[in-house]
């Protein structure tokens, strides 16, 4: 029924409860017997039929009989008595850095912010900067320090705010001049949107150093294992990291063997068998002789098959491409011109216009599609008729003077009978139209199905926005009939989107497959909310090579004015 770690957040949840209250003395009593709990080698109740409870260290009388009451009752009066007042996951706002006790009440007063879920969206709709005691700045930190609380909440991390810190490492290693060669691989390398740990593969003729630089580096926290060939340690952002060093004759067998996937692997080593041959980590081997190993292109053509791209490698029909030389060329993430997703601050962005069009441009892109949304959605700021137009006009004067191209978009709602949100006449003005469903998400699969055909059959959507609905590690997608709404899209010549916002990574890469059998086009997104969110495009990028889309089936690979003549 209860254990330590139950009890121990009970406790602490009277502390914070006490501290909201103006309490002296008693919550930092009530802290340090929750700290005294949690730490605890034995159960509770053990301490307490031995009658061992006043031993404790921070335990008082008054504490012990609240224990007492929990081991007999899984019950504290105290605290259900207490939290009907403030009905608070403290529980989850203490493992978010600068949410407490007090400021998670503040929040409670003021928008009536009680779960993680209502948090983000306040922090999401910008909403906390307005709020006595909060501002601007403080709400950029707690929404950072939210999402990683999101990130740790799985066990898996997603790639989106790994990525940038692994490839720091990897060049961190490749500086030290300790080694010829470092790589990533793992889930990492096939661009998977989370992942469970960092693999990384190295050729190093001193591996005793090597591996010294790599357990002193600053982001690693406690080594795990350490020694020549093999090292994992704890990493500073929540992860463990391996690294290997592998004789040079070896390095293309370990790169094939450890990125994986499993099938794609177990797959690979029926057809060496059935060559006469076998496949390890060390190399492709006749009997003990080695016929392949040091780099994967050869493993891959000694099995009779062309190499593909670790993005392809899940088991899902590339390894008998390779053997039939019909891999599909799949889309390169320099071909990807600009992005059709992003927001302003005149929505629920962060950035104005400009920062984010010159944020655009130091990346590379030619054009963004500003896509802000539409008067429903109140959490997010969304603008009505009246206030597009005046942004289309902000934009149009800003593409007569810069190099740079925005489209003038709208994500607009799809409301809940699947109707749009703005009127015909005023989406006439607009480049590009993402339809999305944000609000009344909670009817029947067939219901959202209908909604979303109507609004793919009306013939003024451009694109389905973050087609699923799905938060990774918060939230499942919608149970549509993909089908039938991939049927509209082909009918109607609707894209999908796939939006790399991390937590969305939305179309999955399964679905995206499908979808290509439907002759269907693609439109990828950041999903900007400010500048250095663009860096996300390379990850709708990454799913679209995953669902093997190329060039032709990826809009974003066309110059801005044939991206225009989309629209008409
Ligand atoms: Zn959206
Ligand atoms: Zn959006």
């Amino acid at each position: 029924m209860g254990s330590n770690k139950d009890l121990s957040e009970k406790l602490n949840d009277i502390a914070d409860i006490l501290d909201i209250e103006g309490v002296k003395w008693e919550p930092r009593a009530y802290r340090t017997a929750a700290l005294t709990v949690s730490g605890l080698s034995e159960d509770i109740s053990k301490v307490y039929q031995e009658g061992k409870l006043l031993e404790l260290e921070g335990i008082g009388k008054s504490i012990a009989n609240s224990i007492k009451e929990y081991v007999e009752s899984g019950k504290i009066s105290k605290y259900e008595k207490l939290k009907k007042k403030y009905p608070i996951d403290f529980e989850s706002f203490r493992k978010i850095r600068g949410m407490g006790p007090k400021r998670a009440y503040a929040l409670y007063k003021a928008l009536g912010i009680k779960t993680v879920e209502d948090l983000k969206k306040a922090v999401d709709g910008g909403k906390i900067q307005n709020i006595e005691g909060f501002g601007e700045k403080s709400e950029e930190e707690l929404k950072k320090n939210l999402e990683s609380f999101m990130n740790v909440k799985s066990d898996r991390l997603l790639l989106g705010y790994v990525i940038d810190y692994a490839n720091s490492i990897v060049e961190k290693l490749r500086k030290s001049g300790l080694f010829e060669r470092v790589e990533i691989a793992g889930s990492m390398r096939r661009m998977r949107e989370t992942i469970g740990d960092i693999d990384i593969l190295a050729i190093s003729e001193k591996p005793e150093s090597g591996m010294d630089f790599f357990s002193k580096m600053d982001e690693v926290k406690g080594i795990v294992v350490k020694g020549p060939t093999k090292t994992t340690v704890e990493l500073s952002i929540g992860t463990t990291c391996d690294i290997r060093i592998l004789p040079r004759e070896s390095f293309g067998a370990a790169m094939q063997y450890f990125t994986g996937n499993k099938d794609h692997n177990v797959k690979l080593r029926k057809i060496a068998i059935s060559k006469g041959l076998k496949l390890n980590e060390y190399g492709l081997f006749r009997g003990k002789d080695s016929i392949a190993g040091k780099s994967e292109e050869e493993i891959y053509s000694r099995l009779g098959m062309d190499i593909m791209p670790p993005e392809l490698r899940e088991n899902t029909g590339e390894i008998e491409a390779a053997q039939e030389h019909r891999l599909p060329k799949i889309v390169n993430y320099n071909e990807i011109l600009g992005d059709l997703h992003a927001h302003t601050k005149d929505s629920d962005g962060m950035n104005s216009l400009e920062e984010m069009a010159s944020a655009a441009e130091k990346m590379g892109f030619k054009y963004i599609a500003l896509t802000n949304h539409s008067k429903s959605l109140p959490v997010a700021h969304g603008l009505d008729e009246k206030r597009f137009l005046e942004l289309n006009k902000k934009i149009d004067s800003f593409n007569e003077k810069n190099n740079i191209k925005i489209l003038k978009g709208v994500e607009l709602e799809i409301l809940k009978d699947g109707s749009l949100d703005l009127k015909n006449d005023s989406l006439k003005g607009l480049d590009f139209v993402i339809g999305a469903m944000h609000q009344n998400l909670n009817m029947s699969g067939k219901e959202l199905t209908n909604r979303l055909i109507k609004a793919i059959n009306s013939g003024n959507i451009n694109t389905v926005a973050h087609p699923t609905d799905r938060i990774i590690g918060q939230r499942e997608g919608l149970k549509l009939d993909f089908e039938k709404v991939m049927e509209a899209c082909q009918k109607n010549q609707v894209l999908l989107e796939i939006d790399g916002y991390p937590e969305r990574s939305d179309l999955p890469f399964d679905l995206v497959k499908k979808a290509k059998d439907y002759a269907i086009k693609f439109s990828l997104g950041s999903d900007s909310h400010r500048t250095e969110h663009f860096r996300f495009l390379n990850l709708a990028c990454a799913i679209a090579r995953r669902g093997w889309l190329e060039k032709r089936d990826v809009i974003n690979t066309l110059e801005y004015k044939e991206v225009l003549k989309l629209r008409r």
